[in-house]
């Protein structure tokens, strides 16, 4: 405790100004109209209170109760408190389509489209040509039917959203047949068997973890049989003595024994990514016309849109998962739907799809482009961090991400800051990255094999002379 007497804190506690003189004052004037009397009454009080606090222990100064002094802690707590929580970052982890990072950047067009829907009344459910209710769906099912090659379409609020809807309006009850080798756990929470029993469906593994045969499915149909499922692996690879049967083999038995085949993509794109270099990822389109009666994908993996779940197939069985209840509490936001609609007109013109979707442009950027922006960036970062490190430019490898072709990559370049004494820098490194990632902007990179990589594959024109712009006022 203190060893401030009763009469010297009493005296130090009547210099406390009154709360109602100092928000009156000219000094903060201005933070009342920044942020309104009752945020800053709040914060003033609060301020003040803690000076008591620390006055009865003793170490309070007095000229901290100076109105100029008050203005500046309240200021800052108020700025403080005030800063978005979800902010902009520099993506320069290497992964295109990063879930942490929110996936896929949006083209101008559907960024556009969002602040209409956001600002404008629109015709969400209003049918413009009887003038009555109208189905939300109906603003995009026809664009992604003609994309997919698709009879109907319906969208949900991710993909696992798709296949926990498609499970419990199909196969209530019932059992879903999927080999041993799909039943897989994609990031967060997303485990096929967990979806299964949500669903309320029993989950029928066939096949073992490496092979499974078409008599695998054949074998394990029976009277309680819903639908056959195929799932693709999504982030992982097994490699060697492999089997999996194709949908183009499972549809035909599945078909004969009047059962469906529904098939979560996961990333599903709605194009041939070989065009343009990219590793080879079966299209929506081609799942459908191998027999798929359902298909199930996001909308911001590698489509390049918002967070959505699209489910593609068969007429009558997307007018069974549209009449479920889980759609309603499933159901996609004005937002989705105004960023999704331009997004895939888009792919009405494929010969400029690498120039306008975003996350395309991001996947096929040619190394020798971003290996510029690396040797541009350097020098200002090398100035920034100061010469206990060494920055070099350097090639590296991109991932897609959100589990596309896991075990493909992207020749790439980037920045790569290893500690200037060569020495094994684990700690120093540590403290960079935080450093980083501690910026008005976070700059966020990955460490391996003792570096600090900046993947410079995502930090397009804009952003790069934001990163130089940020890095030039740091110093070490
Ligand atoms: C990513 C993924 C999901 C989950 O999709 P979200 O849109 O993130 O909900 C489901 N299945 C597969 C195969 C996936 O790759």
């Amino acid at each position: 405790m203190s060893d401030v007497t009763g009469a010297e804190l009493r005296a130090l506690m009547a210099r406390v100004p009154s709360v109602e003189k100092v928000i009156a004052s000219a000094e903060f004037a201005a933070l009342v109209t920044e942020f309104g009397r009752t945020q800053v009454l709040s914060a003033l009080r609060h301020a003040l209170d803690s000076w008591r606090a620390t006055a009865q222990l003793g170490n309070a100064s007095v000229s901290a109760l100076d109105i100029a002094q008050l203005q500046v802690c309240v200021g800052a707590t108020l700025r403080t408190r005030n800063e978005s929580r979800l902010r902009s970052v520099f993506n320069l982890t290497g992964t295109v389509l990063h879930t942490n990072l929110g996936r896929a950047l949006l083209p101008d067009e559907a960024v556009q489209a969002v602040v209409k829907a956001l600002t404008q009344p629109a015709n969400l459910e209003f049918d413009l040509a009887t003038g009555k209710r109208g189905d939300r769906d109906d603003l995009i099912d026809a664009l992604i039917c003609e994309l997919t090659g698709a009879e109907a379409a319906t969208v949900v609020n991710n993909n696992a959203a798709a296949v926990l809807l498609t499970l419990s309006a199909l196969a209530s009850k019932k059992e879903v047949i999927v080999s041993r080798g799909e039943l897989v756990e994609i990031g967060g929470a997303f485990r096929i068997p967990d979806i299964m029993s949500r669903a309320g469906a029993r989950l029928r593994e066939v096949g073992t973890t490496n092979r499974t045969h078409l008599k695998d499915y054949d074998e394990a149909i029976g009277p309680g049989t819903a639908l056959l499922m195929k799932v693709h692996a999504s982030n992982y690879a097994i490699n060697g003595f492999t089997k999996a049967v194709s949908v183009g083999e499972i549809a035909p038995l599945a078909h004969a024994r009047g059962l469906a085949v529904a098939v979560d993509l996961g990333s599903g794109t709605l194009v041939d990514l070989t065009q343009w270099g990219l590793p080879r990822e079966t299209t929506v389109r081609e799942t459908i016309e191998a027999g798929a009666d359902l298909v199930t994908f996001s909308g911001d993996k590698l489509l390049g849109g918002p967070q959505a779940g699209l489910i593609v197939g068969r007429r009558d069985l997307i007018a069974k998962i549209k009449k479920h209840p889980l759609k309603r509490a499933l159901r996609v936001g004005k937002l989705t739907l105004a960023a999704l609609e331009p997004v895939l007109q888009l792919y009405r013109a494929p010969e400029r799809l690498t120039e306008r979707l975003t996350t395309l442009r991001l996947l096929t950027r040619p190394a020798g482009e971003i290996r510029l922006a690396a040797e541009r960036v350097q020098p200002a970062l090398q100035c920034a961090i100061g010469d206990r490190y060494a920055v070099m430019a350097e090639p590296m490898f991109s991932q897609i991400g959100s589990g596309a072709l896991p075990v493909d990559v992207l020749a790439s370049y980037g920045l790569v800051i290893r500690t200037a004494d060569g020495k094994r820098g684990g700690r120093q490194l540590l403290a960079l990255e935080k450093v980083l990632r501690e910026m008005a902007r976070p700059v966020i990179g990955r460490i391996a094999d003792d570096a600090l990589r900046l993947d410079l594959r995502c930090l397009e024109a804009a952003d790069e002379a934001q990163l130089i712009e940020q890095l030039k006022g740091t110093h070490a």
